[in-house]
C-alpha cells in the first residue's frame, strides 16, 4: 500500500511561509515521495513551482526565497488517480477570476466520470481527479461565484475523500469531505494573544515542526478559511450520516507515530495492537521484532503483554524512495533486500515473533520470512496489526484489486503456506478498534467490505451497502 499525498496551508503576514511550508511538507514527507509543489500568492499574481521528487529535491533556497508573500499551501504527492508524471504534479493552478487560484487534494473522488459528464467535460482530457475539480471550480469562478461557493457547489456534488487546501489572492481554503477520511488539523503560529499566523495541515508534526500550537482537527464537511485577519469556520457540506469515517490504517500504518488523530497519538494505538494482539495469540519464542517502522510500536506492545524480550532484527534503509513494482519473484526480493537487511546475531537460532503491520499481496511479506530463515531463524510466526485486507480500498490509497489481495482469495491456512512462516495471526478487528479506543468510528471498508460512500465499480458481491 501507499499513501496518498500530504497537504498544507499558511496564511502568516510578516512570515516567512515559503522556508515554514517547506518544513511542514518535509514532516509530511511519508505520504507521498512522488513529486512535491507550492503555490504563493504576492505581487498581484500566484506563483506555482512543482516537480517530481522529494521535497529537499524540488526546493532549493533559491527557489524558497522566489516563493515570496504570506500566504502559500503545499504539496507531497502518491498518485492515486491520474498520471504520476510531472503535469500531474500538485498544487493545481486555475486562471479564474481576479487572481486566479491553486489547489492542493489528499483523497480520491470516486464519482469523476458522472462529475465530467454532467458537465460536458471528457473525463479522460483530466490529468487527475484534483484537476477535475479545478476545472469545475474554475468555470463556477468564471459564471461569477466566489471561491468558497463554487467550493460548496462543486464539492456538494463530489463523492469520496478529499482533505484540500484552495489558496486564492487574500485567502486559503481548507475542506475535509462529509465522511472524513483523510486528516487535516489547524494550528496556530504565535501565541493565543498575540497569533502570527495561521496553517492547516494533513498531521500534526507538520504544525509542530513549524512551532505551532495544535488546535483541533477540522470536522468533516467543514471548511476553515484563513486570511490575514484570522480564522473562521463553516460547515460548508451536511456531514455524513454516522460517525466520522478517519481511515483505521492512518491508526494502523500512513501517519506518523508521533501524530495525534481523533485525540490519540499513533504511538500508542499501535503499541495497544500489539499488546491486544498478544493477548489473542500467544505463541513460545525467543524475541519479539517489528518490521520498521509502524511494526516497531506493536512489536513493542506485543513483547511487553507477552513477557518475551522485544529486540531489533531488521535494518531498514531510510534512503529508499519509491522503489518500482517488482515483476517476478527474484526481484522482489532483491527489492525487499533493498529496504531491510537482517542483524543475523539476533535471528540466528532463535525463535522469531515477527510483528507486522498489514498483509496485502503476500509477495514481501514472503521475501521476508525467505530473508529471515536465510539468516537463521529457527522459526517465524507471524503476527499482523490489522485484520486480513480484504477489500480494494477507493478514498485515496492505492491497493491492488481483489484479484491480486492475498487474503480475499485464500484462507489463513493457505496464506501461512505462501508465506512460508511458522503461524500467521492477525488483530481481530474488535481488538484493532479497542486498541485505538473507537466507538464505531473511522473507515474498516477494505477489511469489511462495507464502504461508507459511493465506490466508482460494482463490487460484485452481495450484502454490505454497495
Ligand atoms: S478502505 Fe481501508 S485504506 Fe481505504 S480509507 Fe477505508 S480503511 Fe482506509
Amino acid at each position: 500500500m501507499k499513501e496518498a499525498c500530504g497537504v498544507v496551508g499558511i496564511v502568516a503576514p510578516g512570515r516567512d511561509v515559503s522556508h515554514l511550508c517547506y518544513d511542514a511538507l518535509y514532516a509530511l514527507q511519508h505520504r507521498g515521495q512522488e513529486s512535491a509543489g507550492m503555490a504563493t500568492f504576492h505581487n498581484h499574481q500566484i506563483t506555482v513551482v512543482k516537480d517530481n521528487g522529494l521535497v529537499s529535491h524540488v526546493f532549493a533556497e533559491t527557489t524558497l526565497r522566489a516563493l515570496a508573500g504570506s500566504i502559500i499551501i503545499g504539496h507531497t504527492r502518491y498518485s492515486t488517480s491520474g498520471s504520476a508524471n510531472w503535469t500531474a504534479a500538485q498544487p493545481v493552478y486555475r486562471s479564474a477570476g481576479s487572481s486566479g487560484f491553486a489547489l492542493a487534494h489528499n483523497g480520491n473522488l470516486t464519482n469523476t466520470s458522472p462529475l465530467a459528464d454532467a458537465a460536458g467535460i471528457q473525463v479522460t482530457s483530466m490529468l487527475s481527479d484534483s484537476d477535475l475539480v479545478a476545472e469545475l471550480l474554475a468555470r463556477e469562478v468564471e459564471a461569477g461565484a466566489s471561491l468558497p461557493e463554487a467550493l460548496r457547489s462543486v464539492l456538494g456534488r463530489a463523492q469520496g475523500a478529499f482533505s484540500m487546501v484552495v489558496l486564492e489572492a487574500d485567502a486559503v481554503h481548507a475542506v475535509r469531505d462529509p465522511h472524513g477520511f483523510r486528516p487535516l488539523c489547524l494550528g496556530r503560529l504565535g501565541t493565543v494573544d498575540a497569533p502570527e499566523g495561521w496553517i492547516v495541515a494533513s498531521e500534526s508534526p507538520a504544525l509542530d515542526v513549524v512551532g505551532a500550537a495544535f488546535i483541533r482537527e477540522i470536522r468533516p464537511g467543514e471548511m476553515i478559511t484563513i486570511t490575514h485577519e484570522g480564522v473562521s469556520s463553516v460547515q460548508l457540506l451536511e456531514p455524513a450520516e454516522g460517525p466520522e469515517r478517519l481511515c483505521i490504517f492512518e491508526f494502523v500504518y500512513f501517519a506518523r507515530p508521533d501524530t495525534y488523530l481523533m485525540g490519540h497519538q499513533v504511538h500508542t494505538t499501535r503499541r495497544r495492537m500489539g499488546e491486544l494482539l498478544a493477548a489473542q495469540s500467544s505463541v513460545d519464542a525467543d524475541i519479539v521484532m517489528g518490521v520498521p517502522d509502524s511494526g516497531i510500536p506493536a512489536a513493542e506492545g506485543y513483547a511487553k503483554a507477552s513477557g518475551i524480550p522485544f529486540g531489533y532484527g531488521l535494518v531498514k534503509n531510510r534512503y529508499i524512495g519509491r522503489t518500482f513494482i517488482a515483476p517476478d519473484q527474484n526481484m522482489r526480493a532483491a527489492s525487499v533486500r533493498r529496504k531491510l537487511n537482517p542483524l543475523r546475531e539476533n535471528i540466528e537460532g532463535q525463535r522469531l515473533v515477527v510483528v507486522d503491520d498489514s498483509i496485502v499481496r503476500g509477495t514481501t511479506t514472503q521475501a521476508l520470512v525467505g530473508m529471515l530463515r536465510d539468516a537463521g531463524a529457527k522459526e517465524v510466526h507471524l503476527r499482523i496489526s490489522s485484520p486480513p485486507f480484504m477489500w480494494p480500498c477507493y478514498y485515496g490509497i492505492d491497493t491492488p484489486t481483489r484479484d491480486d489481495l492475498l487474503a480475499a482469495n485464500h484462507s489463513i491456512e493457505e496464506m501461512r503456506q505462501y508465506i512460508g512462516c511458522d503461524s500467521l495471526e492477525f488483530i481481530t478487528l474488535e481488538n484493532l478498534r479497542l486498541a485505538i479506543q473507537l466507538n464505531g468510528e473511522c473507515c474498516d471498508a477494505c477489511l469489511t467490505g462495507d464502504y461508507p460512500a459511493p465506490t466508482p465499480v460494482a463490487l460484485g458481491r452481495s450484502g454490505g451497502r454497495w
